[in-house]
């Protein structure tokens, strides 16, 4: 049946080649979910020089055009190219060439796997990133002391999986100057019994990652075309890169001139005086896929390592509220320069502390242009009352649902009971602003969005934990979730008028899904049978 459909409609389309309208790619018998503001559902499209010229039925869209190319969609799913809306491609490339430690089940692990690629290295300088303790049943975090008998003569330093804490052993300490006495604003040097753990959080991190040697472009780019044929694989199309230097923007540039790096990117600036000179004489800058007009700013750590700057203290911690990264006088300093150069400022906040002054910047910034489009990345915990205000404030929050199920394991212990009736509230957020940005944090979570619609929708993790989902009440609808990562993230990036919906005058990206997608209480993965950026077609899983 479905192969005479399939005949008819061929047929249908070779009588109409005589008399139709020139197209270059015809997509038909498909699902195409266009994600309008309407959400319809029609089976095909006609594409010409990248652009979607007409959606529509398969006799309406067949009648009126003609091309040389042609795909049978089988009746499958297409989608808007979804946009991970918060992903660093530059920190998962250095996860890969460095010792990779993420899924370590114990302290020894990590180690083995530290001196498995120490065996291969001929740096002096030994890196692994990605270690998580909670996955070792382990509350506290670790000390330096085995660090120090495996390697006594050669500086190493392992990551945490968030990027927000690093363990170092006595040699590298000694080698970067750090003492007991070390003093960092907005970064803690954790001691114990007087000694140094070999544990730096957030700003101290800085003088150990100063000195650790870069990999070469060549090294940098091939991790980055593998990376990014794995993006396809899923359907995904663009990506956030949340905070990149000066030199980056050189590389993606190179990788656009010679056409092997198709993403569409929207890079977010750190605010170093290089990046602010770059965008004095710049202004918003556009270079065929990649797009910047904003700056991430870092205004607090992590829940995970306790730098999360909170209102009251940890609740497993007396006494500790984590800390401000970045000062407030700062913060406002970089706004206005935003809202003078029209850029965005993107602002990591996790704590309830950190979210309420970024809410108090954006809402005086608002008073005065409350068209600016801000972001809130992550926008993690918020005081209720504080949530109240957001709408105000003009901005949008960049969230990341796989955080929720990952941080479940320790978050209430960190907050208590009370303070998790805002923490991961993406519901909430979308009843108050209209809209979220969704993302992945890659490599903190895995890009899959299929983890990320179950994290959203089901509220839980791949391994379909817990069975009531966490924090349900906070559950986001599978529609939304979409949203969240096509049409919304279209506008948290000012590209609404080009991606994150299929309709006429906009880019043909797109992807076709091997199964239908759709949320259930058990996990499933799903790929891309063939991802599309431009009515180029980037990926088959042929
Ligand atoms: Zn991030």
């Amino acid at each position: 049946m479905k192969k005479m459909i399939s005949f008819l409609l061929i047929s249908l389309f070779v009588t109409s080649c005589f008399k139709g309208k020139n197209a270059d790619l015809i997509i038909f018998n498909a699902k195409i979910h266009t994600m309008d503001e309407g959400d319809h559902v029609v089976q095909a499209m006609a594409i010409k020089d990248g652009k979607i010229l007409e959606v529509g039925p398969d006799r309406q869209i067949m009648n009126k055009y003609a091309a040389e190319e042609k795909v049978d969609g089988e009746g499958k799913d297409i989608y808007p190219g979804f946009t991970d809306a918060h992903g660093h491609i530059l920190s998962l490339v250095k996860q890969r060439l460095n010792a990779n430690l993420v899924g370590s089940a114990s302290l020894n692990e990590v180690l083995v796997r530290m001196e498995k690629y120490a065996a291969k290295s001929k740096s002096e300088f030994i890196v692994g990133k990605g270690w998580d303790q909670s996955l070792w049943g382990e509350k506290e975090l670790p000390t330096n002391e085995k660090l120090n008998e495996l390697f006594p003569d050669k500086a190493v330093a392992m990551y945490r999986i968030d990027g927000h804490a690093v363990l170092v052993n006595d040699f590298f300490l000694e080698k970067a100057g750090i003492t007991t006495e070390t003093k960092v604003a907005g970064g803690m040097i954790i001691l114990k019994d007087g000694k140094c753990t070999g544990l730096l959080v957030d700003n101290a991190m800085d003088k150990i990652s100063k000195m650790i040697p870069d990999f070469s472009d060549k090294q940098k780019m091939e991790m980055i075309i593998e990376i990014q044929e794995e993006l396809f694989q899923y359907g995904i199309t663009a990506v956030h890169e949340a905070g990149i230097d000066f030199k980056d923007i050189s590389l993606f540039k190179k990788m656009i001139d010679d056409e092997s790096l198709h993403l569409e990117l929207y890079a977010m600036l750190m605010p170093t005086p290089e990046n602010l000179k770059f965008v004095e004489k710049n202004g918003i800058y556009k270079h065929k896929n990649l797009s910047i007009r904003s700056f991430k700013v870092f205004a607090d750590g992590a829940l995970g390592s306790r730098g999360a700057c909170l209102k009251h203290a940890y609740s497993d911690m007396p006494g500790h509220f984590g800390m401000l990264t970045t000062t407030s006088e700062e913060i406002n300093r970089i706004a206005d320069f935003c809202h003078k150069h029209k850029y965005q400022m993107n602002t990591h906040a996790i704590g309830d502390s950190t979210n309420r002054i970024i809410i108090d910047v954006l809402t005086r910034e608002a008073a005065v242009n409350p068209g600016h489009r801000w972001r809130i990345e992550h926008a993690q915990i918020l005081d209720l009352k504080d949530i109240q205000r957001l709408k105000a404030s003009g901005a949008i929050p960049s969230v990341q649902p796989t955080h929720a199920v990952s941080d479940m394991r320790w978050a209430e212990d960190r907050l208590g009971t009370e303070r998790m009736k805002g923490a991961y509230a993406y519901k909430s957020l979308i009843n108050q602003c209209g809209l979220i940005a969704i993302g992945t944090d890659f490599p903190i979570e895995h890009f899959n969005p299929f983890l990320t619609i179950h994290a959203a929708v089901e509220r839980k993790n791949s391994e379909d934990i817990p069975g009531g989902g966490f924090e349900p009440a906070e559950a986001i609808s599978f529609n939304d979730c979409i949203k969240g990562m096509t049409s919304w993230a279209s506008i948290a990036s000012f590209e609404e008028t080009r991606l994150g919906s299929l309709e006429a005058g906009k880019d043909a990206t797109f992807a076709i899904f091997e199964l239908p997608l759709r949320s259930s209480s058990m996990f499933q993965e799903n790929f891309s049978k063939m991802t599309f950026i431009k009515g180029k077609k980037v990926y088959s899983a042929e």
